[in-house]
């Protein structure tokens, strides 16, 4: 029975991490032939889209996702499977992926995200993070003093800008109750007047938003929008009127949910305005920075006057911090309202631990087991230095401005934010005597399907427009030329015949 079992875990040896040389040289390997696959992937991208049809795909995946009982070499694994995956995966890396807030990220993420996986810790205990935890804190300590908070801040690494934004809700929510009723909603559920409870945000505030409050208990129809003037931006003299109204229906607002950067336009709301509106009514103000906190490291720095005020933000760093995904912060100004979701579990983070000064993360986060991307963060801005992290922004930004002023020379294209605030244009095509929605929906299609650029739509006042958010900072206007060459191409195609997309 024993030798049995000898056996058996001697056949284990290779499979895990340790100082056997079958061991180590097993890992060395496996990394080699990933690296191997990914040079040759990286040294023939040509364009960002294989082009592939979504049904051809799903035929394709269902015949390479074939789980035996038998083991297999790695090796025939990545070259059989792994290779049509990659083969037909977005290349974010590529200079004409301008889509969406999907970056391509630095190298020195990709490899402190090897490093984050071989470790392993988690971040919900010390006894499972001990190095680890203070490395988060240091992360923290550096971003909440950036965004101009005391030290009286506190913050936590969370899986990105829906999470961060649920937690500023949460707590918004939670310390409402707390002052308006002396309620425990984490003990209690929660109080009778919930139904009054409302959100105040853009009407371009991200969808997380509405998702938070349903996930609340509050309901997505507690998310008030408030208009936005003619550059995107919340208006605040709308917010205290909608805000005067709710006083006269006794209805509770509790938070002020401001955007730097919206997803679409890249536009930002009035904070100083908005911070002192807030605090003239008594609410919690949440910053949701998810795209704009990159200009933190950036020259338009100033852009974000008025952040340190909010009681809390989001910032994600896999977006315009070039991380993989994934990996953002919650910032919080005052660090005693992390109490209200803190729950001890005498497995974990007992009473007792604390009253020792033992550090728990799991205090601070809606999570329990948690990653360590405060490695590849702090990997990051170690090796880069802020300078030239903020000056790839600088770039984007740049480039972002020089698109809009090219799509003002070229006839029939319509820029929509012709003087971009961050790295987002919203365009539309629109020749004479043709139906812009239709035509422009089935350019980004083509485009798309064509392979040689990714561009996002979106819509504005309901008819379907054409977007870039250029995040790369190898970008160029040349790019994006190339790119507007090419709707012209298509255009032309669609306007004498047609294009054949294939619908699937
Ligand atoms: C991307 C984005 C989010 C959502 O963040 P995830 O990291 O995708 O969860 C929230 N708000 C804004 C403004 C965003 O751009």
């Amino acid at each position: 029975m024993r030798t049995e079992s000898k056996a058996q875990t001697d056949l284990f040896q290779s499979f895990f991490l340790h100082q056997d040389e079958e061991s180590l040289q097993a890992f060395q390997s496996q990394i080699e032939a990933v690296t191997e696959t990914l040079m040759h992937t990286f040294k023939k991208a040509g364009h960002p889209f294989s082009g592939a049809q979504s049904d051809e795909l799903q035929k394709q995946m269902a015949a390479v996702v074939d789980v035996t009982e038998e083991a297999r070499s790695f090796q025939d694994v990545l070259n059989e499977a792994v290779q049509p995956i990659i083969h037909s995966s977005l290349h974010v890396s590529h200079t004409k992926s301008m889509a969406h807030l999907h970056c391509p990220p630095l190298i020195q993420g990709v490899a402190g995200e090897l490093l984050i996986g071989a470790l392993n810790q988690s971040m919900d205990s010390w006894d499972q993070s001990p190095a680890a935890t203070y490395v988060e804190e240091e992360m923290i300590r550096y971003w909440t003093s950036k965004a101009g908070y005391s030290a009286q801040a506190d913050g936590v690494f969370t899986s990105g800008g829906t999470q961060s934004n649920y937690m500023g809700l949460l707590l918004a929510r939670d310390a409402f109750c707390r002052k308006q009723w002396n309620h425990n909603v984490q003990k209690q559920g929660l109080p009778e007047g919930f139904k009054k409870l409302r959100i105040l945000c853009s009407e371009e505030a991200h969808f997380s938003v509405k998702k938070s409050a349903a996930q609340l208990g509050l309901g997505e129809d507690a998310v008030v929008p408030v208009p936005v003037d003619d550059q995107h931006r919340m208006d605040s003299s709308a917010a205290g009127q909608i805000l005067s109204e709710m006083q006269e229906q006794q209805l509770l607002p509790f938070a002020v949910f401001a955007t730097s950067g919206t997803t679409d336009f890249g536009s930002l709301d009035p904070l100083e305005e908005l911070a002192d509106l807030s605090k003239e009514h008594g609410l919690w103000f949440h910053v949701d920075a998810a795209y704009g906190g990159g200009l933190l490291l950036s020259r338009h720095r100033h852009k974000l006057t008025g952040l340190e005020q909010a009681d809390s933000m989001t910032l994600d760093f896999h977006k315009w911090l070039y991380q993989p995904i994934s990996s953002g912060v919650f910032l919080l100004k005052d660090r005693s309202h992390f109490n209200l979701i803190s729950h001890h579990a005498d497995y974990l983070n007992s009473e007792q631990d604390e009253q020792e000064g033992v550090l728990h993360l799991v205090n601070k986060s809606v999570q329990t087991t948690r990653r360590f991307d405060a490695l590849k963060i702090f990997l990051t801005l170690q090796t880069l230095g802020t300078d030239l992290i903020g000056r790839m922004i600088d770039q984007t930004i740049e480039t972002a401005g020089l698109a809009a002023q090219e799509l003002m020379r070229r006839p029939d294209f319509y820029p929509e934010n012709p003087e971009p605030e961050l790295s987002a244009v919203v365009f539309q095509y629109r020749p004479e005597c043709v139906d812009a929605d239709g035509l422009n929906r089935t350019l980004q299609q083509a485009l798309f399907q064509n392979g040689r650029a990714v561009t996002a739509k979106t819509k504005v006042n309901g008819e379907t427009y054409l977007k870039f958010t250029i995040l790369n900072p190898r970008t160029t206007i040349d790019d994006v030329k190339e790119v507007l060459d090419e709707f012209e191409r298509l255009a032309a195609q669609q306007m004498t015949g047609g294009i054949h997309l294939d619908k699937s």
